[in-house]
């Protein structure tokens, strides 16, 4: 009998898994507490772009996703930066330049990866449906939709539900895992900078930093020729900035070349939200060899390095790989899945909190640019 796999969140993670699984035959169920965001408006103020590396692009190349994806990507050869005063700095990547990493939206990634999830055989996704309960030992789940709720089991659950991971909690809640979670005491905000007569108003082939030391600015190229900016602040700094008055001052004063360039400035700074940011470590990522974690669920990471979902596209690829190295055999593949992968996502955790300091404070100093790999972001 074909075994039931269900996977929690059809974020990035859980869509591509989808698809991965579905080559191997399996019977995939999808489930998603959103509403179907291929024919929705995306969440105002979350990370509208990500920065994918190849880590990403080669889990996208392996099922055949990777030219539809690309055909919108922005690639960025380099970082520019912008001081409070003096020329902006472009700092190549590579020592060739022929390397980048691809500035690409979040909502056509996962909408791509949705659609090809939705058409291989074998999957079927519910949206609306948000886990409420799961016993991890016998695969039942209790979901709650527009209609009440819903109980289902399966043979093998996946949590690829990000962050807040509920599999995580209800794991957790049966002592089959412990986790702890950093919080960092900065949040970040999402701003914008619309297109100037239809082209880019900066550079689009660069990942733009204002370092400002406790305070840091990043913006990444949109195919529509706008830039999303990210601000990232101690948390409880943003509350100082409440009115159209202090929000301009701080910026001509911190930002002087983005006032100019972001006419939306005060209406995004009062209504974006401020988001968390934190790192995750979850032990183990896997219960009596039929559930287990992935992606952000699994080990969330600050986003300085641009390597999460990068990350968690590795994942995906690692499970099908252990699934193919034990014959299909979950209770064998899950363990290993975790041994191959932890020590990766702990050495990114550690790197990407390395590279806030040298986003916001380093990036400035010639010394340190000499002597420091300049890969990325
Ligand atoms: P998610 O993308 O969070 O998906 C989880 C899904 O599960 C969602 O669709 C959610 O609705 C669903 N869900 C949640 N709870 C439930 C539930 N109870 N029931 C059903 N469904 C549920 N990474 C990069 O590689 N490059 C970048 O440049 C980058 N920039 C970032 C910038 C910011 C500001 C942030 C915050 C993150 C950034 N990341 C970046 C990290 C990246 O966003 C994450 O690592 C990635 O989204 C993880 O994918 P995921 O599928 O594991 O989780």
């Amino acid at each position: 009998m074909t075994e039931r796999v269900a996977i929690v969140g059809a974020g990035l993670a859980g869509s591509l898994l989808g698809c991965y699984l579905a080559r191997r035959g399996l019977s995939v169920d999808l489930y998603e507490r959103r509403p179907d965001p291929r024919v929705g408006q995306p969440e105002r103020g979350r990370s509208i772009n990500l920065a994918i590396s190849e880590r990403g692009l080669d889990a996208l190349r392996r099922i055949g996703l990777v030219d539809s994806v690309m055909a919108d990507a922005l690639p960025m050869k380099g970082r520019m930066i912008h001081p409070v005063a003096g020329p902006l700095d472009f700092q190549q990547y590579s020592a060739s330049g022929d390397r980048a990493i691809n500035s690409i939206s979040r909502g056509t990634l996962n909408n791509a990866l949705l659609d090809a999830a939705a058409a291989a055989p074998g999957v079927s996704v519910h949206f609306e449906h948000r886990l409420a309960e799961l016993d991890s030992c016998t695969g039942s789940m209790v979901f709650e939709t527009p209609g009440g709720k819903v109980k289902v089991s399966a043979d093998v659950v996946l949590g690829a539900d990000g962050a807040g991971s509920a599999v995580r909690e209800q794991l957790l809640a049966e002592g089959a895992v412990g986790e702890s979670v950093d919080f960092l005491d900065y949040g970040y905000k999402e701003l914008s900078i619309p297109a100037v007569n239809a082209d880019f108003a900066l550079n689009p082939g660069a990942l733009h930093i204002w370092p400002r030391g406790t305070s840091m600015m990043i913006a990444l190229p949109n195919p529509d020729r706008s830039f999303t900016c990210t601000l990232f602040w101690p948390a409880g700094d943003f509350d100082a900035l409440s009115n159209a008055a202090s929000i301009e001052a701080h910026f001509r004063t911190h930002y002087p070349d983005l006032l100019p360039l972001a006419p939306t400035l005060v209406d995004d700074y009062l209504h974006n939200p401020v988001g968390v940011l934190g790192t995750v470590h979850t032990q183990p990522w896997q219960a009596h060899g039929r559930t287990a974690l992935i992606g952000d669920a699994a080990h969330a990471i600050v986003p300085f390095y641009g390597q999460g979902a990068n990350c968690a596209f590795e994942d995906v690829v690692e499970l099908d790989r252990c699934l193919a190295d034990t014959g299909g055999s979950w209770a064998r593949a899950l363990p290993l899945y975790e041994h191959r992968r932890r020590e990766n996502t702990e050495a990114i955790a550690a790197m990407a909190l390395d590279n806030f300091v040298e986003m916001r404070d380093k990036v400035t100093s010639p010394v340190f640019r000499l002597g420091k790999r300049i890969e990325h972001t």
